[in-house]
């Protein structure tokens, strides 16, 4: 094989350079160089494999496609929650970043994912999983698991490439996960691999060709025609472009781990974002018991769809009807307790908004704030102070969003200036009463979108009151009449 020739380029302004250096010598910033493949020992590799095409491409016209990774049926994962952000299930062929803190639970969702594929529970497209269902006899079933697998890839096979633990260890994980369900036997088109080298791993993937390959982690896989380290943004972008190569290719689904340093700076996934298909992201406190899964990019969905899951003792389990969950232990009906209707992609959630404001003693009152924006904060506090006559000035405010979501919708702006108001006047939002509406500058309350979904859904939880823009015109006004 011919030696691929490497070159630094600095990715601020493409300069390349022959060794790393710490500067860019060209415009001088700092920490630009990543290592890359020549561009000239590419065309040359190319030349070799005899593929001298000319400049023009291959075209293909429109009504003679027929197998557009669309159209074909996506594979259910099990859950339901992911499939909701993966936008209905695995695309085959995709490539999806799942990225999120080290001990977020990454790697136990995608082998929860692998498991329910291989043991068959999940099929190609819904209407046969329904035929499935309705079956009486297992000679049905198994007449349907062959009319599935008839696409090119096999019925059910995934690759685990585990680059950060031992194939032991992930073994041990399986079966700590299937204890409730298991049967081994089942397990058999589970393959697991302890591998780092992306292009022994991609030589698998041809060979093999299963359904969904995940790969834990993308930070651990290199390949040797570069040699800069592991995680290094050279080695990760090359073993990721690898993968992508492969995943069109062969059809088969692949899954990248991606760890997200707490500071939030994405050593490497970061730099993958605009070369993959979907990236999903899984937040929520370690220790807490809640998981929220969000896409930040999806060419098959939705991107603002939201998935909630719990960390249970069987693995992530999904969350059905999140608000009734995270309104479990609500504190509804006591001063700066406040339940807000929020649209999480396509679906409405309740969730508690809890304010605490006491006398400071700091020339500079604190405000304290998590799942909102502090100016978001800072701004109501200051439409408080002047409609309401509040004298938030001398006071501490601390701002809360039970259960770990982020709350960036302006229709919560209602449910947290009523939250702040309530603490101050020591009065109470009365119980089973949710809040929606934006709130102007001036005070004013704007109207909101998809007012009757979530109006329908608080409805649907006992809800008797759902105080908004169609009831108050002002903050002043529903500050002075809800709070009792
Ligand atoms: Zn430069």
């Amino acid at each position: 094989m011919a030696k691929v020739r490497t070159v630094y380029v600095c990715q601020n302004c493409g300069a390349e350079h022959s060794k790393w250096a710490g500067q860019c010598s060209q415009c001088g910033e700092w920490n630009t160089l990543v290592e890359e493949i020549s561009q000239k020992s590419k065309v040359k590799s190319q030349k070799l494999g005899g593929r001298t095409q000319s400049a023009s491409s291959q075209v293909v016209r429109l009504s003679e496609l027929k197998h557009t990774p669309q159209s074909r049926g996506r594979i259910l994962t099990g859950s339901g929650e992911f499939d909701r952000v993966l936008g209905g299930g695995i695309v085959p062929g995709s490539v999806v970043l799942v990225g999120g803190e080290p001990g977020i639970g990454k790697s136990t969702l995608l082998t929860q994912v692998a498991m329910k594929i291989v043991q068959g529970s999940t099929s190609r497209d819904p209407s046969a999983a329904g035929k499935r269902a309705s079956s009486r006899h297992a000679q049905d079933d198994e007449d349907d698991l062959k009319s599935i697998s008839s696409s090119s890839n096999k019925q059910g096979e995934v690759l685990y490439v585990c680059g950060e633990e031992s194939v032991n260890q992930v073994g041990l994980r399986v079966d700590r996960l299937g204890e409730m369900s298991n049967d081994k036997d089942q397990m058999t088109n589970l393959l697991l691999m302890a591998e780092t080298d992306v292009d022994v791993v991609v030589a698998t993937i041809e060979q093999e060709k299963p359904v969904v390959v995940i790969i834990d982690s993308i930070q651990t896989m290199t390949t040797g025609d570069l040699t800069g380290m592991a995680g290094s943004v050279g080695q990760v972008r090359e073993s990721a472009l690898r993968l992508i190569t492969v995943a069109k290719q062969t059809g088969t689904a692949v899954f990248l781990v991606g760890h997200v340093t707490k500071e939030g700076s994405i050593a490497g996934p970061k730099v993958l974002e605009h070369m993959i298909d979907a990236v999903v992201t899984i937040t929520g406190e370690r220790t807490g018991l809640w998981r929220i899964l969000r896409t930040f990019k999806n060419r098959f969905g939705p991107t603002d769809e939201v998935g909630v899951m719990r960390q249970g003792e069987a693995g992530m389990e999904d969350v059905v009807n999140p608000s009734e969950a995270f309104l479990e232990e609500s504190q509804q009906g006591k001063p700066g307790s406040v339940v807000v209707v929020l649209m999480e992609g396509t679906r409405p959630v309740l969730v508690e908004v809890q304010a605490l404001c006491v006398k400071s003693q700091l020339a500079m009152p604190r405000r304290v704030v998590q799942g909102v924006s502090l100016n978001k904060v800072q701004l109501l506090a200051a439409v408080l102070t002047k409609q309401c006559r509040l004298p938030l000035g001398s006071y501490d405010v601390f701002v809360n969003v039970v259960g770990g979501l982020k709350v960036t919708e302006p229709a919560a702006d209602l449910g947290i200036a009523l939250a702040i108001a309530s603490s101050v006047k020591d009065k109470a939002v009365s119980a089973k009463t949710a809040v929606v509406g934006e709130v102007g500058l001036l005070g004013e309350i704007r109207r909101v979108v998809h007012l009757e979904k979530r109006v329908k859904e608080a409805e649907k939880l006992g809800y008797k009151q759902v105080v908004g823009p169609a009831d108050y015109t002002s903050v002043a006004e529903t500050v002075r009449k809800v709070l009792v």
